[in-house]
């Protein structure tokens, strides 16, 4: 199978108010792994796939913003807490999107 670099993943959240938002993210942390932040624009995907961020415990990608720190989102599925990080430079070089 082709692989190809990813570039920025979609995250789709639900915030406080009940919507759903969609970002593009270059840098995942897990609160959990010392802050050691993962470039997920060099993580090898299939061609023509969409990169989502999931949940590295439960593989979901059903995220919410209810999280104690402001970069947080917690899993839908099992309350796992992600740091997310989006570098425009990056953003604007690789967009997985189209
Ligand atoms: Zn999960």
């Amino acid at each position: 199978m082709e692989m190809k670099e990813a570039g920025a993943h979609s995250l789709t959240y639900m915030n406080y108010k009940g919507e759903f938002k969609t970002e593009m993210v270059t840098h995942v942390s897990s609160l959990n792994s010392g802050a050691r932040w993962i470039d997920l624009t060099k993580v090898k995907i299939p061609v023509g796939k969409v990169a989502f961020v999931q949940c590295p415990t439960c593989k979901s990608d059903n995220w919410t913003d209810d999280s104690a720190h402001m970069q947080g989102y917690a899993c839908g599925g099992c309350d796992y807490e992600i740091l997310l990080h989006t570098d425009e430079k990056l953003l604007t070089k690789v967009d997985n999107n189209v």
